[in-house]
């Protein structure tokens, strides 16, 4: 057995050890266990300084989540846009395989419980339908085995998986989604990435939501993935009481750059059922892309994301820097609140009823007042 596979057989699992470990009511962890299995690694354990912090709140059960009985069990309806089993298909020219219903870790905000956590073993003739559909579906470019975590898959299996999918002309690129170099970096191993390597272009999507994540085990995991030829993406979700102000939010981005993974999105958190705790008020992730952007390297800057309900996909949120715009000049404010004017180039073919209109309007409206358009703008939230 390979070390990571002894720590997952080591981690927190049972009622019991919820007691013990955590002080959790014994009642109320048998609820909790029920609702969604506990596990916690010796790693992710050994992260924790304080109760409640944010590395506790992301892996310890939390009666909170007992409260929320009316939230969805697939807020982005996975389900309904899978043509097959482990397939989501929603976007043109890429596709989601879930490979395993298993983690290195059970993250209490998980939008995917309804799938994860649970032992059903999936095997590679589990997955025959699924090869079947990106084969035939010669659209598909970008595939991206997610779960569950693909890593926990031993590298046997997982380069079973991958050598089907290199047999299908049209898939280019391949992502693993993967928190493993977060939460168990022991899974990222030489071998690991000798066999990966194989199967070029693969990216790896992390999954960091902490500065204090980021550890010389982690640093390391994240190291032998990019020295493989690997770029490694973070992927996070803002969460109340973990990450949801600026500050901690420049460090981990900053952190991630550091160890050359390059921030990718910033998720508003789902509307999951058990996990409504978690979430933030839009307001407040778009004021940290605000504290963000300009004032960090652009490269360690993300995306901030809604992925809507209902399946919409991830649409991007912005703080507001368009303070107006007419058919010959659009008028920014910039990370420092400054106000510029870009001309824009007039295209008469392409004027349509609506520019005509805003002609007229303009000839009526008086100059822009610099001063008013500050007071405009809206104001973020928190100082910092
Ligand atoms: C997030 C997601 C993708 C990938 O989206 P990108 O914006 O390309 O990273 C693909 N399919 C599904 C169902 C997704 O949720
Ligand atoms: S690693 Fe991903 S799929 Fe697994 S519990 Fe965490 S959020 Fe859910």
């Amino acid at each position: 057995m390979e070390l990571w596979q002894e720590m997952i057989r080591q981690s927190i699992h049972s009622v019991d050890q919820l007691v013990d470990k955590f002080k959790i009511d014994r009642t109320i962890a048998a609820k909790l266990d029920k609702f969604f299995q506990a596990r916690v690694n010796p790693y992710y354990l050994s992260l924790i300084r304080y109760p409640g912090d944010p590395i506790w709140l992301q892996c310890v059960p939390d009666e909170k989540e007992l409260e929320d009985i009316d939230g969805p069990e697939d807020p982005l309806n996975e389900d309904d846009m899978s043509p097959v089993p482990n397939i989501t298909h929603r976007y043109p020219d890429r596709a989601l395989f879930l490979v395993t219903s298993q983690c290195g870790l059970y993250c209490r905000f998980c939008t995917r419980k309804r799938k994860v956590g649970n032992s059903n073993k999936i095997s590679l003739r589990n997955l025959e339908s699924a090869f079947n559909y990106l084969a035939q579906h010669t659209e598909i470019s970008d595939v991206i085995l997610s779960g569950g975590d693909p890593l926990m898959h031993t590298d046997a299996m997982l380069e079973k998986i991958l050598m089907r999918l290199r047999e299908i002309k049209h898939i280019q690129v391949i992502r693993l989604g993967t928190k493993m170099p977060c939460v168990l970096p022991q899974r990222i191993t030489p071998k690991l990435c000798n066999m990966l390597k194989k199967y070029h272009p693969i990216y790896v999507n992390t999954h960091f939501n902490h500065p204090w994540e980021i550890t010389p085990e982690s640093t390391k995991a994240c190291n032998m993935l990019s020295d493989a030829g690997i770029p490694v993406g973070n992927q996070c979700v803002l969460m109340k009481g973990v990450n949801d102000n600026a500050e901690t939010m420049r460090e981990l981005m900053k952190g991630l750059l550091a160890i050359r993974v390059r921030p990718y999105y910033i998720y508003q958190a789902d509307l999951t059922k058990g996990a409504n705790h978690f979430r933030t008020p839009l307001e407040v992730g778009l004021d940290i892309m605000d504290k963000l952007r300009g004032h960090i390297s652009g490269l360690a800057v993300p995306q901030f994301v809604i992925d809507a309900p209902g399946g919409g996909g991830k649409i991007p949120m912005l703080p507001n820097y368009v303070i107006s715009r007419d058919e010959d000049k659009i008028i920014l404010r910039n990370y420092k609140y400054n106000i510029y004017e870009y001309p824009d180039v007039r295209d008469e073919s392409k004027v349509t009823s609506r520019d005509a209109y805003l002609r007229k309007q303009k000839k009526k409206r008086k100059v822009y007042d610099e001063k008013e358009m500050i007071a405009n703008i809206k104001v973020p939230i928190a100082n910092n």
